[in-house]
């Protein structure tokens, strides 16, 4: 354990665990009209399978792409963690907890190509990119209140105050971890607000942060599930 504070710009998304592919999609699809049949007729004819969970995406037949499961860790700044975790149907989180460790002084400084500055009123507005001295300003202003945030919290620590009551001194800037589990169709209605994609028909305008997050989340459900991320592009974004 480290008192010293050090600095990301980026967010951790490992895959940790996972069963899903784009059979179990098509077998759940099948029992419609086969029955138990269904999972012979997985293999039978690639053309049609890509046909079949197209048109289930196209029409908003949901539940077939719930038979699957991903697990992911993720290790982000606990105001992405607040926006994530407003995300309560088909998702399971397990969080570490303030109460029970002392937490690593790691905290979030937004990366060079982060945009800085919003122009335009709420509801239509654009970011652009910050100038360099925006930049340093914002780096040496964060490390500053960071370091004396995690000095208070160690004080009071060092005094004998419970985590639960120290850890009040500590910003929002923190990385915290995460396990975090979906299935497809959670995650697609997860990255249909949290990404900003061309392919989409229903524009989203999520924080950036959060969606560096989904994006890598979008990564590894893309290799796992091929045919249902394409569909999911083809018809514009949109969870069944
Ligand atoms: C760009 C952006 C800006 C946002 N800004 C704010 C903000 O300023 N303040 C704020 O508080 N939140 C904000 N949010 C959070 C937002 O309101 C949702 O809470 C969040 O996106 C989760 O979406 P969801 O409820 O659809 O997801 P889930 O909770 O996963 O629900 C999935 C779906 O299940 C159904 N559902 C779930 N619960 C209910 C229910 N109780 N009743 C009826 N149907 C239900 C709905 O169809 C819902 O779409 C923002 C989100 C985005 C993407």
């Amino acid at each position: 354990m480290t008192d010293t504070p050090s600095f990301r710009s980026d967010v951790t998304v490992e895959l940790v665990k996972h069963s899903a592919s784009d059979t179990d999609v098509l077998w759940a699809a099948r029992v419609s009209t086969v029955g138990e049949q269904s999972l012979e007729e997985v293999s039978k004819d690639p053309e049609r399978s890509k046909g079949l969970i197209n048109y289930l995406m196209r029409d908003r037949h949901g539940s077939p792409f719930e038979h699957n499961s991903m697990t992911f860790f993720v290790s982000a700044p606990i105001f992405v963690f607040r926006e994530f975790h407003r995300h309560r149907v088909g998702w399971s989180y397990n969080e570490e907890s303030g109460r029970y460790r002392e937490l690593e002084p790691v905290f979030y400084i937004p990366g060079e190509d982060r945009k800085l500055v919003q122009r335009g009123r709420p509801g239509k507005y654009e970011f652009v990119d910050g100038t360099p001295e925006q930049h340093a300003a914002l780096g040496k202003t964060m490390e500053d209140s960071y370091r004396q945030s995690y000095a208070a919290y160690r004080e009071l620590l060092a005094d004998g105050v419970a985590r639960e009551v120290a850890r009040a001194t500590l910003p929002v800037g923190l990385f915290s971890t995460m396990y975090a589990t979906c299935n497809a169709r959670s995650l697609m209605h997860f990255l249909g607000l949290r990404t900003q994609h061309e392919q989409a028909t229903v524009p989203s305008f999520p924080q950036r942060e959060i969606e560096m997050v989904a994006e890598k989340m979008e990564t590894e459900w893309a290799r796992l599930m091929p045919l249902t991320y394409a569909a999911f592009n083809a018809n514009g974004r949109v969870a069944p």
